[in-house]
Parts: C-alpha cells; structure tokens; sequence
C-alpha cells in the first residue's frame, strides 16, 4: 500500500518501507528490523527531531571528519538501505572511502550491499575482500580491509554494536556514530554521538561539512576538541525527562 503524504506518520512508515524492501532484496537481516524498532522507540522520546544537543554533536563530527587524514564510512544493511544516497554526498564532500561491515555476515549480502551502493554514486567499494582483522572481536565481526577500517584515523559508524566501538576505540581511533539510543554502550563509548535518526542525521551532517569546510583549521579544532560525549549525552537524557 502506498503511504500518502498526508498521513501524519508518513516519514515514519516510508522508512519501515525502506527497510522491509531492503530486506526483502538481502540487504538488510531480519534482525535489522527489530534493531529499527527499538530506534524507533527512542525517536518518539526525543520527539522525532534533531535536537540542539544532536545539532552539536554534528557540528563536533563535521569538524572531526574534515580533519580527519584517513576517514572512513562503515556502512550496514539498515544504513545502506535507508541512507545510500546521503552517503553518497558525504563522500564526495569528504573524499572519504565507504566500507561495508555487517553484523549478520553472508557473502550474499555483503555483496548486496556493495551492488546497491554502487547504484547510488558510491565508487570503490571496500569490505567485500577483507584482509585485516580487528583485534579482540570474534572472527566475522573482525574482518575489514587494510585500506580502509583498519587503517583509517576517523570513522563514522551508525548503528554499531558496543563491542565493535569498543574495539574501534581500543584500536585508536576517533569514533562517531549515530545512535538514536543515548544508553547503548556505543553512545557512551564513541567519541560524538548523535542522538538522532540517521534519515535525519546524515543529511544534516552533510549539509555541515559543506557550511564548515573553508572554515580556519583553529576553529575545527576547537570545535572537535572541545566536544564533551558524556556531556552531550546527559542533556539528551534531560531532555527526555524532561518530555517524560
Ligand atoms: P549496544 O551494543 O551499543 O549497547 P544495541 O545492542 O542496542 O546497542 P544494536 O541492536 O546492535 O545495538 O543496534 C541497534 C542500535 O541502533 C540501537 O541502539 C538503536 O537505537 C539504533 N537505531 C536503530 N535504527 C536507528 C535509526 N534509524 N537511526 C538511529 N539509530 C537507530
């Protein structure tokens, strides 16, 4: 049934669209739609909006992401589904590389995912040959592509699991994600989290590399740095309080 516009939850129900066509076409795993339900949960807390605490966090990871020397995307079935073409356009403000890293490995959807995303604009591709590990996790969350995860300084990573942060994190590097949940261990283990839907988020971050890009490399600097997580994540809790 095709969703009208006028309806008031028609951003909602297209997104669960997208996902279920993007299960339907092995992008997305099953458990991927649950994994959406429990975001969706947290978008009604927030009140279905990017917050001025999410607008800081996406100002803190516009500045990082332009530093970065090395940055990569690490992009799964629900992301890759629900935001290939947004991506699309941070990497070519970016000039950054896109990896594909699933929980739910199958050669598959691995190559699903690298298909659809080639649709969409994304050249280059990494993921589908992995060659590295990373240290501490079990083999198939392990695996990624010298070139690109393993080696990157910066990486965006939305909707990730905490132990896969964790070990990001242990390897050194600067970690962002997007999680609509401010309690998950990725939240509170990343360097910026944003609180927000990635439909919302990644365009917004987009849009902020663009207005930030010619900005004086002092300034991004004191905006990255001067970023505090737990901080940011306390006022979102606040806030829903607040609403509660
Ligand atoms: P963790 O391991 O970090 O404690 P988790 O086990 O809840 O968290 P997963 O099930 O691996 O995490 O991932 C789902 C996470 O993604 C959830 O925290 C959920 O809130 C978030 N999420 C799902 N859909 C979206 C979305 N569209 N935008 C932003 N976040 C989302």
């Amino acid at each position: 049934m095709t969703v009208p516009r006028s309806h008031p939850r028609y951003l909602s129900l297209t997104t669960r669209d997208k996902l279920v066509e993007g299960w339907e076409n092995g992008l997305v795993a099953t458990q991927g739609l649950i994994a959406h339900g429990r975001g969706e949960a947290f978008d009604y807390l927030i009140g279905e909006i990017t917050t001025d605490e999410a607008r800081d966090a996406i100002r803190a990871a516009a500045a990082t992401l332009i530093l970065a020397e090395d940055p990569v995307i690490s992009v799964n079935g629900n992301v890759g589904a629900l935001s290939a073409g947004d991506i699309h356009i941070l990497t070519t403000r970016l000039e950054c590389k896109v990896e594909v890293n699933i929980f739910h490995r199958t050669e598959e959807r691995i190559s699903s995912l690298v298909s659809h995303l080639e649709r969409h604009g994304i050249e280059n591709v990494l993921g589908a040959e992995p060659d590295s590990n990373i240290p501490g996790l079990d083999h198939a969350r392990a695996l990624c592509e010298k070139g690109g995860i393993y080696s990157a300084d910066v990486i965006l990573v939305p909707l990730e699991d905490g132990d896969r942060c964790k070990a990001l994190k242990d390897m050194g590097k600067r970690v962002i994600t997007i999680d609509l949940n401010p309690l998950s261990r990725t939240s509170m283990t990343a360097d910026i989290t944003i609180v927000d839907n990635l439909t919302r988020a990644i365009g917004a971050l987009g849009e902020e590399i663009l207005r930030m890009k010619d900005d004086p490399r002092n300034e991004l600097i004191r905006i990255a740095d001067g970023f505090d997580n737990h901080e940011n994540l306390k006022r979102t809790l606040r806030r829903i309080s607040a609403r509660f």
